[in-house]
């Protein structure tokens, strides 16, 4: 049997960035996998750790004290903590580090590799059984993730350890993932690997980037942002955000900024005709503002992130507000970003927040 003053369930990018302030602490951090594998394949294995701008604005399920947290441990000090590795900024204000692998030897910390399958408490102590025996604690802090992904170590391990001790999960959804179509769409699928700039709403949230047809559905970074928001109904789209009419004599489908195969299928699919641009009024209208319900997405093993999750008004500072000593940070909880780095912000924000909150009372307990 193992005795700790902190366990710290997983060792993702929340629970190894706790583990990194802990100093002078007595803790354990255990993980099922040596490799923290959603690091790594973040960013597309270079890890879009923050952006150049954040703010709550960027979260679903937000509310004041998201804005406390993301500006108590902000993109700046997070820049600040990895200069030594090097980083990039790229499009859309997003930061890269060079590889991923520099990112977790930054953060890498000694693990207990075993599952965790059970967390019990009894006269102030936790009890966690795992897959390699008992540890006893007297803090546990919940940083085992999301659902997404699941061949890379996703679980709902966090999920029950909060609805066990009296937590209610705000409903669980993929997110930053691609849409599916209903029958009314299918013209899509026949577009795969059609890509372009697109704005794509959905509620009272735009985004203008690029959108790609795949044999699924619609997916790409602009329909990835939407899918955050996007519960059901309908999604709309300008397939010609840059385009200001002009008057041309020229066919739709030569005098349109846009992939002739897709105009052909979209012309065909809302039984339109190629006309010059002068005398195409409904065509223009309609690819201005498109609107259709998709019929579902593409699930869990396609998402980036899972939204919902631990809520937060049941939490103070992150504390359980019904188990004194229980805490959770990173994507288990239910604030979830926008694509291009918040989420690892996120992640990384509230563990350097609850570091700060713990070492404080500690220092109180002396
Ligand atoms: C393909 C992909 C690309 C992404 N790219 C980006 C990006 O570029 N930028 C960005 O901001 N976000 C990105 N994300 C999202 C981001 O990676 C996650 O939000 C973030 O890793 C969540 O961190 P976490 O510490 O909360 O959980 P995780 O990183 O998921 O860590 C949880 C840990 O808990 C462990 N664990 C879970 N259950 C158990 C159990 N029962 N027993 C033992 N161990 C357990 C897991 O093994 C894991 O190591 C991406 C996600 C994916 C899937």
């Amino acid at each position: 049997m193992i005795k700790t003053d902190t366990a710290i369930l997983g060792a993702g990018a929340s629970g190894l960035f706790l583990a990194k302030f802990m100093k002078n602490s007595d803790y354990i951090l255990v993980d099922k996998s040596e490799i923290p594998l959603k690091l790594k394949v973040s960013g597309g294995g270079k890890c879009n750790f923050t952006n150049e701008y954040i703010s709550k604005e960027n979260y679903l399920y937000r509310d004041d004290f998201v804005q406390k947290v993301l500006s108590f441990y902000t993109n700046r000090e997070l820049l600040r903590f990895f200069k030594d590795i090097g980083y990039q900024k790229v499009k859309n204000n997003q930061y890269f580090a060079y590889s991923s692998d520099d990112v977790i030897k930054k953060l890498n910390q000694k693990k207990f590799i075993a599952d965790i399958e059970d967390v019990e408490k009894s006269k102030d102590i936790f009890r966690i059984q795992t897959s390699k025996g008992v540890i006893m604690a007297k803090r546990v802090v919940v940083a085992t993730g999301g659902l997404s992904y699941k061949k890379l170590g996703a679980t709902d391990t966090g999920y029950k350890i909060a609805k066990k001790f009296g937590h209610d999960i705000t409903p669980l959804k993929p997110a930053l993932v691609g849409l599916s179509l209903q029958k009314e769409q299918f013209w899509m699928k026949r577009l795969s690997g059609v890509c372009f700039r697109a704005k794509v709403s959905v509620a009272n949230k735009s985004f203008c980037d690029d959108i790609l047809f795949s044999h699924r559905g619609v997916t790409g970074p602009a329909i990835l942002n939407a899918s955050l928001y996007w519960d059901r109904g309908d999604v709309k789209i300008d397939f010609l955000p840059d385009f200001h009419a002009f008057n041309s004599k020229k066919a739709l489908s030569n005098a349109l900024p846009l992939p002739k195969r897709f105009i052909v299928e979209f012309l065909k699919a809302n039984s339109l005709e190629d006309k010059p641009l002068n005398s195409s009024k409904k065509a223009l209208e309609l690819l201005k503002s498109y609107k259709f319900a998709p019929a579902g997405n593409f699930g869990y093993d396609k998402a980036e992130v899972t939204k919902g999750g631990v809520k937060l008004k049941e939490l103070d500072d992150f504390e359980s507000k019904f188990e004194k000593s229980l805490y959770f940070i990173g994507e288990v909880l239910e604030t979830t970003g926008e694509l291009g780095g918040y989420n690892l912000q996120w992640c990384f924000s509230s563990a350097k927040y609850l570091a700060a909150k713990l070492s404080n009372s500690k220092k109180e307990r002396r």
